[in-house]
């Protein structure tokens, strides 16, 4: 639901590796319909009109396999992305850069800007990963034998240059509020599983978008089996001690401008930890070591909230 976060895209095609999981609730939202018996027939409700996307798809589905129009689709997906970066910054190849190491795909060499505005060296060209994207590569890394491996985990908006690595080593569930591309559409504010079910939850740059951010910690924190984790990450302003949050504040412009982005709800200070702990969290901070930041091409002190039900309410640096 937010483009920024999900520069590579993906196919639908995987399958769901939910075996273990199944959800307790309806989903929020849901579109399930019942018709009681003797009931009028009710009238017909206009379709909105497909997008142009869609109609080339389904055009392109009526001559070629459906794994052939999705490579189409991917390709140009990521050409158009690519294309959005040279324009975006077409002096980055005129600039010297070091040569950076991609985690995820193994890519050398230069990276590419990537955002509005710009950011130099953000994105890998060949897998399109973002620096969030692999520093989350490298806290699997550092965390797969007791987070991943075999384990129940249940990943909020997934990054599509992760998720293929996150299916084959866990049973692995994705969910959105969009539902578009995931395997379960649901708000974090009320998620599906019953208590305890889930090893491992992922939602990076997720809780800044949603109405009720505590609600939906403490919602993150129910679902977690004992000895659970969950990995967040969200934009945070360094020099706040506190966040800012209006809910008066609702006119996308309005959000843009206080809050750095249309669809954002609040921007975070430095108590992020301390709103995690209100939820009945410990909270251990994971980031990359400067070299590591620099081989990577990852942000300098960009990190992530490694949130346990079971821990003491402390934070502490890994
Ligand atoms: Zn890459």
């Amino acid at each position: 639901m937010f483009d920024e976060r999900k520069p590579a895209p993906h196919t639908s095609s995987r399958a769901s590796r939910s075996l273990s999981l199944q959800p307790a609730r309806a989903k929020p939202g849901g579109t399930t319909t019942t018709t009681k018996p003797g009931a009028a027939a009710r009238p017909e409700v206009s379709q909105p009109r497909p997008s142009a996307r869609a109609r080339v798809r389904r055009t392109l589905g009526q001559v070629l396999p459906e794994a052939a129009v999705s490579t189409i689709g991917t390709t140009l997906a990521k050409a158009q992305i690519k294309t959005h970066s040279v324009l975006g910054d077409p002096m980055q190849f005129g600039r010297a850069s070091l040569a950076r190491e991609c985690p995820l795909c193994g890519h050398r060499g230069r990276f590419w800007s990537h955002g509005t505005p710009p950011r130099s060296e953000a994105m890998c060209p060949r897998c399109l990963s973002l620096e969030r994207h692999r520093l989350l590569h490298l806290l699997v890394d550092a965390h797969q034998p007791t987070a991943f491996d075999g384990r129940d985990v249940l990943h909020f908006a997934p990054e599509g240059c992760i998720r293929d690595r996150l299916a084959q080593i866990s049973r692995y569930v994705t969910a959105d509020l969009s539902g578009r591309g995931v395997d379960l559409q649901c708000a974090m504010e009320a998620i599906p599983f019953p208590d305890g079910a889930i090893d491992t939850v992922i939602a990076n740059h997720v809780l800044e978008h949603v109405d009720d951010d505590i609600v939906a910690m403490r919602e993150v924190r129910r679902v977690l089996k004992p000895g659970g984790m969950a990995i967040l990450s969200v934009p945070i302003i360094h020099g706040w001690d506190e966040t800012y949050e209006d809910r008066t504040i609702v006119a996308p412009a309005d959000r843009r401008t206080h809050f750095g982005q249309e669809d954002h709800k609040r921007m975070y200070g430095r108590d992020f930890s301390d709103r995690l702990r209100r939820a009945g969290f410990g909270v251990e901070i994971f980031r990359a070591d400067p070299a590591s930041e620099i081989r990577y091409g990852l942000r300098r002190g960009d990190q992530f909230f490694l949130a346990r039900p079971d821990r003491p309410a402390a934070t502490t640096e890994v």
